[in-house]
């Protein structure tokens, strides 16, 4: 230890149990600044207070965190974060559901095993909702649940309905109709030629999110910011990001999700169904499983109630269509200020 109390990097590494290197890196991205640096040597010295803050740093990096985020983190006071952490843990579990349901897919897309599966088909409930709300005087949303396909659209504009139920059409053609070529190429074609016919509509465009399966495979295609859910083991994730403003800021940090959840530009979308040329929906795949429910939702219900309370309605339904009816109805408990649109589809346990 220096006369001033101060550690060197050799011995606060030691009781840090970060490296000198990992050190050197922090102070540069300022996640860890010493509390001297030699003018003339340049060697950092720390101060033996720093030590919580360098084993916090040290989680974080064990956790997974980017170290760009690492540095707003131990910058917050303590509870928030904490608070910080859960969302992070809770964006790491949702990625990993993901990634295992999609190498779940890719091994029966790979292996053929789909098809083998075609009876769980049949062992899939679905339903789906749409309603005005309380404020709004027309219906621009367009839900549907049927064989092999659950979809929500939610328009916008002067022909907004139309665009939605375009939309809509497209997939149900699409998926009636699936050959060889698979679901995810089945929803791009769909989406595509449905935004051919949306640009003929001035000023006009639509959010869409559909799902559509064969057997135990799903495909997700997603444009917008209506939503996707999965309620699996009780737990409810959401398996779609909004491309929104606010999502982008929360993507980037700028924002907390429940700050984005209130922003006045929280309806501003970066991508929709609006007949510009190159906009393409996003496509996944994700493999289901027994017991799983699924729920597709627009803004109408999203924007306005909690995901506890939305996770709640789902797991409590004994059908698909009592589920719809309750989360309509908990949209117009809310003050119902936009359109509904919901489809769920339940997979036998
Ligand atoms: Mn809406």
């Amino acid at each position: 230890m220096d006369d001033d109390g101060l550690l060197t990097i050799g011995a606060f590494a030691r009781l840090s149990r970060l490296s000198p290197k990992a050190l050197r890196l922090y102070d540069e991205l300022e996640l860890l600044r010493p509390a001297r640096v030699d003018r003339w040597s340049g060697y950092r010295h720390y101060a033996p207070e720093q030590l919580p803050q360098a084993r916090l740093v040290s989680w974080l990096r064990q956790l997974g965190m980017p170290l760009a985020r690492i540095r707003e983190v131990v910058r917050l006071p303590p509870t928030a974060a904490a608070a910080e952490v859960m969302v992070f843990w809770a964006e790491q579990e949702r990625s990993h559901l993901h990634r295992r349901d999609l190498a779940d897919a890719l091994l029966d897309e790979l292996t053929g095993r789909e098809t083998a599966m075609s009876a769980h088909e049949s062992t899939v409930r679905w339903a789906a909702l749409s309603d005005t709300g309380l404020v709004r005087q027309a219906n621009q949303d367009t839900a549907y649940a049927g064989p092999g396909l659950l979809a929500v659209a939610d328009g916008y504009g002067p022909d907004g309905g139309a665009a939605g139920s375009a939309v809509v059409s497209a997939l149900r053609e699409a998926v009636a109709s699936a050959g060889d070529e698979g679901l995810p190429a089945a929803l791009a074609g769909a989406v595509a030629r449905a935004g051919a016919t949306v640009a003929e509509l001035p000023d006009s465009g639509t959010t869409v999110t559909a799902l559509a399966w064969r057997g135990a495979q799903l495909a997700l295609a997603h444009l917008g910011d209506s939503r996707a859910y999965l309620l699996r083991d009780g737990q409810l994730f959401r398996i779609t990001e909004d491309h929104s403003y606010v999502q982008s800021l929360v993507a980037e940090g700028r924002l907390t999700p429940e700050e984005a959840e209130v922003h006045p530009q929280r309806a501003l979308l970066l991508r929709a169904l609006d007949g510009s040329s190159g906009t393409r929906a996003e496509l996944s795949l994700r493999r289901s499983e027994p017991g799983d429910r699924y729920l597709l939702a627009s803004d109408g219900l999203a924007a306005v109630a909690a995901e506890e309370a939305i996770g709640r309605v789902l797991a409590a339904a004994s059908e698909p269509d009592g589920a719809v009816r309750e989360l309509v109805a908990l949209a117009r408990a809310e003050g119902g200020p936009d359109n509904i649109a919901v489809a769920a589809a339940f997979v036998a346990a």
